[in-house]
């Protein structure tokens, strides 16, 4: 067990790793943070910002040298880099479960290995095998890289029967891909399931996500499911947290099936921007709960407090100065979090509002309200 007093340390500076660093603080550890980019959101609420590339050796171990435990809330760190950092500090999740995890291919071979239901899938690394995968698959299916893919982003969406495949394949410009069938889905949902370096696991209440833009615009629990989903939701994710002994958070985003069946998107062994509404509506939040996971802590209770709808505020809201939060903040179920970024470039996750209510609806409501007051 790592004792709060020591020194949690985080690779990746963005606002999962502020919002870890501040549980990480309430619990009573020090936090440091490796971050390229001077004056990150986590760097303003850390003892150590260690401004370096990923790729420079020498500064990752002075890093590790600093610390006692070390996570992370970036996903692209090389898995080779990481795993020479486990000399100097234990590395939770595993450097193993970051390799599967940081690449769609693996990640689906993994999960179709164990039987998890997933949308049908092809591995795509030529023409040839494009063309027999949309041949096997039919569309509308959609081709996403193997790596570096988010919020959407190196994805491309085939609508009707292809004419060219050289000119598609050229066109996506990866060596790697995943082609998926397009899910004619009811509802996305996300379960974030924390797993313990004591074994023990517990999953958060799911969350429904509405995505505008391929990116997470509203999140409302309970989701508007039945208990039996509900039920089957959180096992799924806890089953997979399990089986690929994640030490720390497994966020499991997944479609409803218009037949009622879970499918499951993808996954990410961190905390989640569908999790940011248990800080103000669940005994624990998901950040504590992630410090707690890998530090070897007993879980938290995930219990839900309050109905809530989590609102996420994008960059596109600053184009006219800073937005008048007086609005929010006058609402008294509304708990405004902003991560500390200078630079409010439309897209950028820039903060979120939490709108606690006494039904979903009405925290649906106030969402809403809040967000067209905002655009
Ligand atoms: P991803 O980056 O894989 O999470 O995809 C971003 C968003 O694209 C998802 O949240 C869905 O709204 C949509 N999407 C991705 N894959 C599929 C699919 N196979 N079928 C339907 N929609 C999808």
């Amino acid at each position: 067990m790592i004792r709060p007093g020591k020194t949690i340390g985080m690779l990746g500076g963005g606002q999962l790793g502020r919002m870890t660093g501040q549980a990480a603080r309430e619990l009573g550890y020090g936090f440091a943070v490796f971050e390229p980019s001077p004056n990150c959101p986590a760097g303003q609420v850390a003892d150590l910002e260690v401004n370096a590339s990923y790729s420079d050796e020498g500064a990752l171990r002075h890093f590790a040298e600093n610390v006692d435990v070390i996570s992370y809330e970036f996903e692209n760190v090389a898995v080779d880099a990481l795993r020479k950092l486990e000399a100097y500090a234990p590395i939770f999740p595993k450097p193993d479960v970051l390799h599967i995890c940081q690449h769609r291919e693996r990640e689906k071979l993994f999960l179709d290995s164990k039987a998890y239901p997933l949308a049908p899938f092809a591995v795509v690394d030529s023409v040839e095998s494009l063309q027999a995968g949309i041949e096997r698959i039919g569309t509308p299916c959609v081709l996403k890289t193997a790596s570096f893919g988010y919020d959407g982003k190196g994805q491309r969406k085939i609508s009707s029967p292809v004419d060219d495949y050289d000119k598609l394949w050229q066109e996506f410009g990866a060596d790697r891909a995943v082609l998926e069938g397009w899910m004619d889905f009811d509802m996305e949902i996300s379960v974030i399931a924390a797993h313990g370096a004591n074994g023990q696991t517990a999953a958060f209440p799911v969350a429904e996500n509405i995505h505008t833009d391929h990116i997470l615009d509203l999140s409302i629990v309970p989701a508007r499911i039945s208990p039996q989903l509900e039920h089957q939701a959180v096992e799924l994710a806890s089953s997979v947290a399990r089986d690929l002994d994640v030490t720390g958070l497994l966020a499991v985003e997944m479609f409803v099936a218009k037949d009622g069946a879970l499918v499951i998107n993808e996954m990410a062994p961190r905390p989640h921007n569908s999790g940011h509404y248990t800080m103000d509506a669940c005994v624990t939040s998901q950040f504590e709960q992630f410090v707690r996971a890998f530090t070897g802590l007993p879980l938290g209770s995930t219990e839900l407090l309050k109905p809530v709808v989590m609102l996420n505020l994008l960059g596109d809201i600053w184009q006219n100065g800073e937005p008048a939060f007086e609005e929010a903040l006058s609402n008294s179920g509304a708990k405004l979090h902003l991560y500390g970024k200078a630079d409010a470039r439309p897209a950028r996750k820039m903060g979120h509002i939490n709108c606690l209510a006494d039904s979903n609806a009405e925290a649906l409501s106030t969402a809403k309200r809040l967000k067209r007051f905002f655009l």
